[in-house]
């Protein structure tokens, strides 16, 4: 079968791509430019079952009106995670909308043979972000983020991005609702993202959720950083769940919260410096006053039970992470 994936040259579709060439999956990978497209095919040599398609701004009209002919699966991974942003409106919550509902309708109008539709949401999506740490609150799969366009506009950055999350999540579970296509669809809602990068990056354009790691590792902290969001989870858990929740039929029309746990950066300090000694100095050890003591959990019995994801360790996937890393100290 055929797979369209789009944001390829992304961190965490760097893993998806991985997984479904693996698995023999024939792969339309889009990408902003013709250098993302070449770079893919490089790390694939030779790989016949890959090709790639230029989607410049998902957001546009039509953008993916080419890419959707012919494929089966669609999975929906692009979306703007920058939090160095101008305008919150034009650079996050346009393109994560109308690019998750863009990609709905090329599959409805130009690809009626698509069966499913599994698109990268996010805990975000879930979080009541303005409740902050919700000491003792168990989020899971019920739950919505339920940040209003009116405070989406007024708030900061993460807060915005958070808020593109919900909105294009939300126009999806409508567009299913009103439109009744021939396909399915499913959310994959991790919290923050971690772990090994197989995409093109260095540390000025490092993607956001690994930054988190990098700037504890490059000497720029002096005490450790508030925890940006309490619950974490491994990339290859992520990209696998996506694929897992292609193949199963028990995950039509779900949303699956994708967590590991819970987490902080005191602890990954601890490991930073447990497994690269070389790093005494630059990683913080002074702890924070600001730092949550307590905080809300998340519930991941249903990704365990529908998708059986084995979720891997903070150790280990810090570990995993911080190799790669090392070697821009
Ligand atoms: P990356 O920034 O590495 O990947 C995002 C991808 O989307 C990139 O390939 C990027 O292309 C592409 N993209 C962004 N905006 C546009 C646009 N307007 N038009 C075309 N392509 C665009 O981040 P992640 O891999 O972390 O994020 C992937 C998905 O996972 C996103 O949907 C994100 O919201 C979600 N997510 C991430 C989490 C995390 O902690 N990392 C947590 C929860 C959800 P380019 O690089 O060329 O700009």
């Amino acid at each position: 079968p055929t797979v369209l994936l789009t944001g390829a040259s992304g961190f965490i579709a760097g893993w998806i791509l991985r997984y479904l060439l693996d698995r023999e999956y024939t792969v339309i990978a889009t990408v902003r430019s013709n250098e993302k497209g070449e770079y893919l095919k490089a790390l694939y040599p030779g790989v016949s079952k890959l090709s790639y398609s230029v989607v410049p701004d998902i957001g546009a009209p039509d953008a993916f009106k080419d890419a959707v002919v012919g494929v089966d699966y669609i999975i929906h991974s692009a979306s703007p995670f920058r939090l160095n942003i101008s305008n919150p409106v034009t650079e996050l919550l346009e393109p994560a909308i109308n690019g998750t509902t863009g990609i709905l309708y090329a599959a409805k109008l130009y690809a009626p043979q698509v069966k499913k539709i599994i698109i990268t949401s996010s805990f975000a999506a879930i979080q009541h972000v303005s409740k902050r740490d919700y000491p003792g609150h168990v989020y899971d799969e019920t739950q919505w983020n339920p940040c209003t366009w009116e405070e989406a506009l007024a708030c900061n950055a993460h807060d915005a991005y958070c808020a593109s999350k919900e909105f294009a999540e939300k126009a999806a579970w409508d567009f299913l609702a009103k439109e009744k296509p021939n396909f399915t669809i499913t959310a994959i809602n991790p919290p923050i993202v971690l772990g090994p990068m197989l995409h093109e990056v260095n540390a000025a354009t490092i993607n956001t959720s690994c930054s988190v790691i990098w700037r504890l590792m490059n000497g720029s902290q002096k005490i450790v950083p508030v925890t940006p969001v309490h619950l974490w989870v491994d990339v290859r858990n992520v990209a696998m769940a996506h694929i897992l929740a292609l193949e199963n039929p028990a995950a039509d029309n779900q949303r699956y919260l994708v967590s590991a746990g819970s987490w902080g950066l005191e602890d990954v300090c601890q490991y930073l410096l447990k497994s690269f000694p070389e790093l005494k100095g630059k990683v913080p050890t002074a702890k924070n006053e600001l730092e949550a003591t307590e905080y809300y959990s998340g519930d991941n019995t249903k990704s365990i039970k529908d998708l059986g994801i084995e979720y891997i360790s903070l150790e280990q996937t810090v570990y995993d992470l911080a190799k790669q890393l090392i070697s821009w100290v």
